[in-house]
């Protein structure tokens, strides 16, 4: 951020001087500008930065200050807010004051700003903690497709994750859980997924849904996986005999880009003598749209050594049937979402039956999951699926009293 110093030193010096017991940072984008500066020349962007900085500033009370943060960015310090409420009101000012082009540039161009707010002392002491918590509720604004969002507290978490989470991960205070996975044609234990769970000191148990995207982030998913690989191939090592069970681990798009990556985890499985034939890489729909190339090359090579590429979360992506036609998958995981409506839907039961068929004619098995009652299970079996998944057939557990539990005492598919 340009001028971040400047505009800190304000925001301190605003507290320092200790007048105002609640005031409010809005921290501003207008993503059209850069926009401008692309299609017209710098100049004219140059122009319209000029423009929707005086219009900020005139829609707003001559006490409160606007600061250039960036190439479409914009601090605003807000003093004498009594509340989050008058923070909103000067969010809204901001919004219909764009809502006319702005003028003056060459063509007149419509811009939007995307806003996150937050308040002084509630949010954080300085300007440091309330400009970053601002900006996290930008983000978070953007995220959801919304002009203006007030930072909300639950998002401390993420603040505190890094640390914590990278030291769980160094002291191997993660858990691997193991769920089931069910041969449905043949009603028998066919192997399981494998799912990470942290039990935090300070937070209590935190949902994967939480912590893997916000891994995803930063170097940490990498370390997540390799321990998740790991860990998932030292329990299954400690099988005495495979019999046919498949383990199947979660892998971010993010990493198997990573160079080295099928390196290590064909390392892995021989340090292990786990047989690649005993494992799923498992990889989300949406997510692959990023790097598709790289993904694809990786995924060849891992599925040429024997290992099962299954396509997770299938059914909620985009690109759906561009992916399959180029993807080197050997499975689709049906999404839950889609699953959890066949009982109730009968247009939702087509499109699961159509997509099983359609799996099976390009040679893909089909796992369902999130099976969560026996009526879905039985039109499941009716449908064709091969295998399934969900809290019907067995909840997650921890990994090593699944294997005590499932690999001894059901004979496997
Ligand atoms: P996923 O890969 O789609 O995993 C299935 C999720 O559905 C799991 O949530 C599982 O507990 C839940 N589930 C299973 N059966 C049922 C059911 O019948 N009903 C319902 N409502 N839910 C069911 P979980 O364990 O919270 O994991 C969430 C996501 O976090 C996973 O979604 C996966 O994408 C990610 N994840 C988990 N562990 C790891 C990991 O070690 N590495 C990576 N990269 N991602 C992981
Ligand atoms: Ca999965
Ligand atoms: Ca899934």
């Amino acid at each position: 951020m340009l001028n971040r110093e400047h505009i800190f030193e304000q925001i301190d010096a605003h507290i320092a001087a200790g007048e105002d017991e609640r005031f409010a940072v809005l921290m501003l984008r207008v993503p059209g500008l850069r926009e401008i500066s692309l299609r017209f020349g710098y100049a004219q962007g140059e122009q319209a930065e000029d423009m929707a900085h005086a219009l900020i500033q005139r829609s707003l009370r001559p006490i409160d200050r606007v600061f250039r943060a960036g190439d479409d960015g914009f601090v605003v310090l807000l003093p004498a807010m009594l509340s989050a409420n008058h923070a909103l009101l000067a969010g809204t000012r901001l919004i219909h004051a764009f809502e006319q082009p702005l003028d003056g540039t060459a063509s007149p161009w419509l811009v939007r700003p995307v806003m996150g707010i937050a308040l002084y002392p509630d949010h954080g002491p300085g300007a440091d903690r309330l400009c970053r918590r601002a900006s996290m509720a930008l983000d978070e604004a953007q995220r959801r497709g919304e002009l203006y969002v007030v930072y909300e507290p639950h998002d401390t978490q993420v603040e505190i994750f890094y640390d914590e989470l990278r030291e769980a991960l160094d002291a191997n205070r993660l858990q691997v859980f193991f769920q089931p996975i069910w041969n449905l044609q043949s009603d028998r234990l066919a192997g399981a997924e494998s799912l990470a769970r942290w039990s935090s000191p300070s937070h209590g148990e935190v949902s994967p849904a939480n912590f893997v995207p916000f891994s995803e982030q930063s170097d940490l998913i990498s370390v997540l996986t390799r321990w998740s690989m790991n860990t998932t191939l030292r329990h299954v090592a400690s099988l005495s005999s495979f019999q046919g069970l498949r383990f199947a681990i979660n892998f971010s798009p993010r990493v198997l880009s990573r160079p080295g990556m099928v390196e290590q985890l064909l390392g892995a499985l021989e340090i292990w003598g786990v047989p690649p034939t005993a494992v799923i890489v498992e990889i989300t729909e949406t997510t692959l749209v990023n790097d598709l190339d790289l993904s694809v090359q990786v995924l060849r090579r891992l599925r040429d050594r024997g290992i099962g590429i299954a396509i997770d979360d299938f059914g909620t992506g985009y690109a759906s049937i561009a992916y399959l036609r180029q993807f080197p998958a050997t499975e689709l995981k049906i999404d839950q979402s889609l699953i959890g409506a066949i009982r109730s839907e009968p247009h939702t039961a087509k499109l699961v039956r159509a997509i099983i068929n359609m799996a099976h004619h390009m040679d893909l098995t089909t796992t369902a999951e999130g099976i969560e009652d026996p009526v879905t299970q039985a039109l499941l079996v009716e449908m064709g699926c091969d295998f399934g998944q969900g809290f019907h057939l067995g909840r997650p557990q921890p990994a090593a009293e699944f294997l005590a539990r499932f690999a001894t005492t059901v004979p496997p598919a």
